[in-house]
C-alpha cells in the first residue's frame, strides 16, 4: 500500500537457526536438548512500521502490557528460563533471557508439570485426592464400565476414587486435587478413549501412563487463560525444577527460544 514501506521478509533460513531447548544454559535438571524449528511464511507488508514512524495498532495494544513489566528486577533476567515479559494470543508467553527470549507454550508446558506431579504422586502411593461434594455418576456402556473397573485401584492409587454403579455406570466419588475443579464426566469420557486407544497392551503401568497423561491435560492452564506476570514467572521456575520441562508428554517442544543474535541478524544487524 502507498505509504507503507515493505517489512523486509524475515529469513525462514535464520529463524530456522532458532533453538529449542536451553542451548548453552545448564540449570539443575532442565532439559538441554538443541533441536532445530524451521518457521514458514513471511511478515506482511502491514507488519512495518509507516513512514511517520507511527507504530502499526496491533504494536499500539501490546504496549501497555510491555510497559507493566517495568519494574521486574533485572536479576529475574539471569534465569535459565527468563522474565516473563508478557503473553500473547492467550497461549503464549514470552519471556526475555540474558542473551535472547524464549516462548512458552503456557497449556503443553504446565501440562507436563501436572503430568510429572501426577507420576511422582501414584509412584510415591501420596495422591492427594478432593472428595466430590455430590458423587458423579456417568454412564456408560457395560464393556466400557469393564475397561475403567479393571484398574480401579490404580485409579484410587492416581486419586481418582470410582466405582461401579449398578449397571452401565460409574460413580466417581474423589478425584485428584492437582486437576482443580475439571469437568469429571469429560475427564472420565477421555481416560475410557486412552484406554480404548492402548487396548493393544494388557500392561497396567502403559495404562497408567496413558491415564495420567489424559489427567494433566484436563488439570492444566488451557490456551485462551489471561495469565499475569506473577503466574507465568511462577511457571517459568516450576519448569526449571522439573524433570523433563522442555517437552510435552507427547514429545513436543514446551517453548522455544531465540538468540538475541540471531534476531539482530534477522534485522540486519551483524
Ligand atoms: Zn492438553
Amino acid at each position: 500500500r502507498e505509504g507503507h514501506r515493505s517489512a523486509p521478509a524475515i529469513s525462514s533460513q535464520l529463524l530456522g537457526k532458532a533453538r529449542s531447548g536451553l542451548g548453552n544454559y545448564q540449570h539443575g535438571q532442565v532439559t538441554t536438548e538443541n533441536r532445530t524449528i524451521s518457521v514458514q511464511g513471511e511478515a506482511s507488508e502491514s507488519d512495518g512500521m509507516n513512514t511517520l514512524g507511527e507504530f502499526p495498532p496491533w504494536l499500539e495494544n501490546a504496549l501497555p502490557s510491555i510497559a507493566s513489566t517495568k519494574g521486574e528486577s533485572e536479576s529475574d533476567y539471569q534465569y535459565p528460563l527468563g522474565a516473563a515479559i508478557v503473553q500473547f494470543h492467550k497461549k503464549f508467553i514470552v519471556s526475555q533471557t540474558p542473551n535472547g527470549i524464549i516462548v512458552v507454550d503456557q497449556h503443553a508446558a504446565h501440562e507436563r508439570l501436572v503430568y510429572e506431579k501426577l507420576k511422582k504422586q501414584f509412584a510415591e502411593k501420596k495422591s492427594e485426592t478432593k472428595r466430590l461434594l455430590v458423587p458423579e455418576i456417568i454412564e456408560f456402556s457395560t464393556s466400557e464400565v469393564e475397561l475403567i473397573i479393571e484398574i480401579k485401584d490404580e485409579l484410587a492409587q492416581l486419586g481418582l476414587v470410582i466405582e461401579e454403579f449398578g449397571q452401565g455406570a460409574i460413580c466417581v466419588r474423589e478425584i485428584p486435587s492437582l486437576l482443580g475443579n475439571p469437568d469429571v464426566k469429560s475427564l472420565l469420557q477421555d481416560i475410557l478413549e486412552g484406554l480404548i486407544e492402548g487396548n493393544s497392551t494388557n500392561i497396567v503401568e502403559q495404562k497408567i501412563n496413558e491415564v495420567i497423561s489424559r489427567m494433566s491435560c484436563h488439570g492444566s492452564i488451557r490456551a485462551g487463560r489471561t495469565l499475569t506476570i506473577p503466574e507465568m514467572n511462577e511457571l517459568l521456575r516450576e519448569m526449571e525444577n522439573t524433570p523433563h520441562s522442555g517437552q510435552c508428554n507427547h514429545g513436543r517442544p514446551t517453548y522455544i527460544e531465540m538468540k538475541l543474535a540471531d534476531i539482530e541478524r534477522l534485522f540486519g544487524r551483524t
